[in-house]
């Protein structure tokens, strides 16, 4: 039981500009929801070059940092909290390799990506980063935490 409660972890999804102008937002939040991770926090909003920033903080110095900051700021994207058993590996490893062209077959990224900057999903990559992600783009009331009842809900 302790267990179970330790590996419950939360992580910061962003469904890219082009996720949300290929309209796929309904067939990627399906996919994470079929594999059992639970959305308990869910907006669309427009990513602003400072908010790029400070997401990107690794990256700014890089040299495809104007580039990216350009994409992902310009459509909206939906941030998303998943919770779930080790949610924050799982869903990396359903995202796959950052370069569609490299994402196995099966990943989000294998299968609706082929591009190594419009890769369709961001996803936390460690528990420090999705502290850090879930802070940037959810208040600490707007993450809900309620529990399944299935069986309730099915009648
Ligand atoms: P990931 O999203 O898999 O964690 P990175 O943290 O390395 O990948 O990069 C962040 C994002 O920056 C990628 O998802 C992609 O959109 C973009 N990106 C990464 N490398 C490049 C590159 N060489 N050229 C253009 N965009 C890139
Ligand atoms: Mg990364």
């Amino acid at each position: 039981y302790t267990k179970t409660i330790e590996s419950m972890q939360r992580s910061l999804i962003l469904l890219k500009p082009d996720c949300v102008q290929r309209r796929l937002i309904g067939e990627v939040l399906s996919r994470f929801e079929a594999k059992g991770l639970q959305i308990v926090g869910l907006k669309m909003l427009q990513v602003t070059p400072e908010l790029s920033r400070q997401h990107y903080a690794e990256h700014v110095e890089k040299p495809f940092y104007q580039s990216l900051e350009d994409f992902i700021t310009s459509a909206p994207v939906v941030a998303v909290a998943l919770e779930g058993l080790q949610a924050i590996g799982v869903v990396r490893e359903m995202l796959g390799a950052t370069n569609g062209l490299q994402a196995a077959p099966g990943t989000l990224r294998g299968d609706f990506s082929s591009s190594r900057q419009m890769n369709l999903v961001h996803a936390s990559d460690s528990e420090a980063s999705a502290e850090r992600e879930l802070g940037l783009y959810f208040q600490p009331e707007e993450i809900c935490d309620y529990s399944l009842c299935l069986t309730g809900f099915m009648r």
